[in-house]
């Protein structure tokens, strides 16, 4: 009974279903995890422990008096998950990590949040992240870090490192993540879990604190690559109030999984990521044995190219920050976060209250930013930037014409200590294998492959537009003949 909270999305759904568990007990036990765990963790922010429990309550009583909706009205019906704090929940305070943000309580919910809750899903809790999700530590957050739960001097990665500490310390079995550049990706990869960047448009931002627009994306934190194509499914579809969002039919990505196997595919392996000098060669043995278990499988294995890689860390940090610095303008200290107190002017009103309100890495951003997109320079960085996008997005759709996904590593090193990376270029460098997959648009799964050093390796399958399916079958395959579905940190 104390050990529910391990159990993994799909199967407590399953059980609550069949009775054999009840969800307040699964509730209470994720509670009680959170309890004895979150000390050392740091993976939250606002908690909503009474309430869970209360819904938990009532979806109980509500299956004892037969009612309880259908697999198919509400796929998640009474399941734990936390949510990062970058998306909106009715009620509960919303901050994205920053101090401009406090006592902030939005009056709605995300469009990924409520598609949750009509699944059924309980919300637990929000999850710790970097400021507006610049970072790949969750050392940025205006509140405290998050700690590594496979060694707890270590980082999770980031930006959404408290949903991927979360999920790989069993405190839920799902969480919601933002991707802008790598920030799903690369936290589940470091913590040993499943990480799924929808193509871009998939899933409405309807809700979700913006950081770059172009970028930004919503997707599913688990422990196994089942659970994540049950928690896409959910979240997935048109919303009319993002005007990004595809309006494309939402394939059943759980019912895809059925009988999964590799042989015939075909999988491209990035030279310039497999070739890269920062490739840790403890990284780069566990992904070449992931390799050659894909190869053993049957999978057909080409080398591909993807020419323009070089460039994707500058490109996106142009662009990216120009993003940043229109969408932060809007925190002005005047309708809604923290203000500075007694200031002489209106002037003085924003510039304190932004200084005050914003950390060192978002002010850095913001000044980027501004500089990139001031008219001497427009053409000089942003211009060249957005030129570098598009032949990027050729890079990859001229590789995926060849094969059905790509495969390559996700962070070049696994976790490092917390102040290890200070230097705010060295951090950027850290993104380089999980940037470009934004600039294009494309959906990308990472997934565990093995450990080096005794923490985790993830690499990341990266697809074709709209075909998220194709890459949950292709690391379904590999995470089972690797073993390294469903795994828990020993925490
Ligand atoms: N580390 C990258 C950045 O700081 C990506 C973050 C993200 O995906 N949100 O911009």
């Amino acid at each position: 009974m104390s050990k529910l909270y391990r159990i993994g999305l799909r199967e407590s759904r399953d059980l609550l279903r069949a009775g054999d568990i009840r969800a307040e007990d699964l509730t209470a036990a994720c509670l009680a995890r959170m309890d004895a765990t979150e000390e050392r963790l740091g993976a939250l922010l606002a908690r909503r422990g009474a309430e869970a429990l209360e819904e938990a309550r009532a979806l109980d009583a509500a299956r004892a008096a037969g009612r309880m909706p259908s697999v198919e009205e509400a796929p998640l019906w009474g399941v734990p998950v936390c949510i990062k704090d970058a998306l909106t929940l009715r009620g509960v305070p919303c901050t994205a990590g920053s101090r401009i943000l406090e006592n902030f309580v939005p009056p709605y919910d995300a469009f990924a949040v409520k598609r949750l809750r009509e699944a059924g899903a309980v919300i637990l809790a929000k999850t710790n992240m970097d400021e507006f999700a610049m970072g790949s530590t969750t050392e940025h957050s205006a509140w405290h870090p998050t700690r590594n739960p496979w060694d707890t001097d270590r980082v999770p990665g980031g930006s959404s490192g408290g949903s991927a500490a979360s999920v790989a310390a069993c405190q839920c079995a799902g969480a919601l993540g933002t991707d802008t550049g790598g920030s799903i990706r690369q936290p589940a990869s470091l913590c040993g879990c499943v990480g799924l960047k929808p193509t871009y448009g998939r899933v409405s931002r309807y809700g979700l604190l913006a950081y770059a627009s172009s970028f930004d994306q919503i997707g599913p934190m688990t422990r196994s690559v089942e659970d994540a194509a049950l928690m896409l499914g959910v979240i997935a579809g048109y919303d009319e109030r993002d005007s990004t969002c595809l309006d494309a039919p939402v394939p059943d990505y759980a019912a895809a999984l059925a009988g999964a196997d590799l042989r015939g595919v075909k999988l491209g392996l990035p030279r310039e990521f497999f070739g890269h000098e920062a490739l840790e060669p403890g990284v780069r043995k566990a992904c070449g044995e992931a390799v050659d278990c894909a190869r053993s499988l049957g999978a057909e294995l080409v080398e591909v190219s993807l020419p323009h890689t070089e460039y994707a860390v500058a490109a996106y940090y142009v662009m990216a920050s120009a993003e940043a610095g229109s969408n932060l303008a809007r925190y002005d200290g005047v309708r809604y976060g923290h203000r500075t107190e007694n200031p002489p002017t209106l002037e003085e009103l924003y510039v304190r209250s932004r200084t005050e309100g914003f950390g060192e890495e978002v002010q850095r951003r913001i000044l980027v930013g501004a500089y990139v997109l001031s008219s001497g320079y427009y053409d000089a960085y942003y211009r060249k930037a957005a030129q570098v996008r598009r032949l990027i997005r050729r890079d990859y759709d001229e590789a995926l014409a060849r094969c059905d996904a790509l495969l390559a590593p996700v962070s070049p090193v696994t976790a490092w200590k917390l102040g290890e990376v200070h230097e705010p270029l060295q951090m950027y460098l850290m993104d380089v294998f999980t940037l470009s997959l934004n600039l294009a648009g494309l959906p990308g799964l990472a997934l565990p492959v093995g450990f080096s050093g005794g923490l985790p390796v993830g690499m990341q399958l990266m697809g074709r537009a709209l075909d998220e399916a194709a890459l949950l079958r292709i690391g379904k395959s590999l995470a089972e003949a690797l073993g390294t579905g469903g795994q828990a940190a020993p925490l």
